[in-house]
């Protein structure tokens, strides 16, 4: 019998097979058994999430060949059809998840590609929220097909504490992978809020977590890619659970954070270096500049309050900018999921055309600029004002189209009820 553990590998207290050898691993308090030890002692793990048996977790099979991998002009040009502007950001992005993609076939088919070893690309997003952070990921997800799963840095906790574990992350993968651990294992986690649990010294303009060091410390090895057990309940790991074993190694990893307060560290760095933006060097530098965050370097991070080892493990930075007031009119008209053609189906489902004048927009745009959250915004103005007259939709059956103004945007009007005009 072996209870030995090193600091990496989990290893069967019973047979000694290592959590790489396995399927799953139960742990108890310092000890732990693999599946086959539980079936050879007549089924421990009863208590199974979503009651299944952990032999249905099995890995599916490995493709036999490389599949064809969208171009990183492939991925940008679908991610355009959701998301409006930050090139920038896409363009980072595609590169990088092609990147991980080929990354993932040079791993699989070493004898069909170099055996160069190449690094993990996981990236993190910066930029104001509402500017489109989980969208470009989700989005991501959608374009590439693989499993997609969103986890909040702020909810996690390092062991010991009140919280999730980091593993729980990856139980909402697994989730969203309807249990396969082969998909998840090639899934995207975007984790919101990373700017959240940055240290608090360095930068006292900013408070934050205490327990945030801890959580990047925890964040380390799953980032990295490690064999990780995990409940599949997520939560806190707890003795006598079954584990589901996941190699993160080819999970790519999308942080993201609005980061307040980096613009001043970027602009401060940049005003007092004789490089940078500014047309004379030495002359301070707008921090409320849009596109200030392109400008970041590993080194700001690290006076922000990430750690390095966690900024090493995030090696393609990405920047999103502040929404100009055409983005924000185009987010409402242009997208293939656009908010205004997504009131005009539903209208249209009640036989009702629904018209928004020019004007129309451009309050809904400068009524969600007050409230500062972005694109979000958008969404707030227009369901507050849509609320009423979807409401009252059934009331005026004699005419078939509802016409929105400058007025009823503000406020001082009621919506325009007129007869749709006979085409000719
Ligand atoms: P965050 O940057 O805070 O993660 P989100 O991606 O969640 O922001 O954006 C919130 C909502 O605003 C999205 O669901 C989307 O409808 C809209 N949105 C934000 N940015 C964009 C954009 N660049 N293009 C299209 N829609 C956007």
């Amino acid at each position: 019998m072996s209870d030995q553990k090193g600091d990496d590998v989990i290893q069967c207290s019973f047979c000694g097979r290592t959590a790489h050898e396995v399927t799953s691993m139960v742990a108890g308090p310092d000890v732990y058994i693999c599946d086959r030890c539980i079936t050879d002692a007549s089924g421990i793990v009863s208590n199974d999430v979503s009651d299944r048996p952990v032999t249905e977790f099995r890995k599916t099979p490995v493709r036999s060949s490389p599949q064809k991998r969208l171009t990183p002009r492939e991925i940008k040009s679908a991610l355009d059809e959701y998301v409006i502007g930050q090139d920038h950001a896409k363009k980072a992005l595609s590169v990088a998840v092609y990147n991980h993609y080929k990354r993932i076939d040079a791993q699989e088919y070493p004898d069909v590609f170099s055996d160069v070893e190449l690094e993990k690309s996981n990236i993190l997003l910066i930029g104001p929220t509402g500017t489109g952070k989980t969208l470009l990921a989700k989005t991501l997800a959608r374009v590439l097909d693989v499993p997609f799963s969103i986890s909040d840095a702020t909810a996690l906790t390092e062991a010991g504490y009140v919280g999730e574990d980091v593993e729980s992350i990856l139980a909402h993968l697994l989730h969203a992978s309807d249990f396969n651990v082969e998909l998840a294992e090639r899934g995207i986690i975007y984790i919101d809020e990373m700017d959240k649990v940055a240290r608090k010294s360095d930068n006292a303009s900013i408070t934050r977590d205490v327990s945030g060091e801890g959580v990047q410390q925890a964040l380390l090895k799953i980032l990295e890619g490690t064999i990780a057990g995990v409940p599949p309940k997520g939560g806190r790991k707890h003795p006598e659970q079954s584990l589901i074993n996941i190699d993160t190694s080819n999970i790519l990893f999308i942080c993201g954070g609005a980061f307040d307060g980096l613009n001043d560290i970027i602009a401060q760095r940049i005003s007092t270096s004789s490089m940078g933006f500014t047309a004379e060097p030495g002359n301070q530098v707008d921090k409320h500049h849009p596109s200030i965050f392109q400008y970041v370097e590993p080194d700001d991070l690290l006076k922000f309050g990430l750690i390095p080892e966690l900024i090493g493990r995030l090696p393609v930075l990405a920047s999103l900018m502040e929404l100009s007031v055409d983005a924000m009119r185009n987010i409402l008209l242009e997208p293939k999921n656009a908010l205004l053609k997504q009131y005009q189906k539903l209208f249209a489902m009640d036989g009702m055309d629904l018209v928004f004048d020019p004007e129309a927009i451009d309050a809904v745009v400068e009524k969600a600029r007050k409230l500062g959250t972005g694109a979000r915004g958008l969404r707030a103005v227009l369901e507050d004002t849509m609320l009423e007259i979807m409401f009252n939709v059934h009331s005026t059956p004699d005419f078939s189209v509802c016409r929105i103004t400058e007025d009823t945007i503000r406020r001082t009007g009621d919506p325009v009820y007129e007869r749709r005009r006979a085409s000719a």
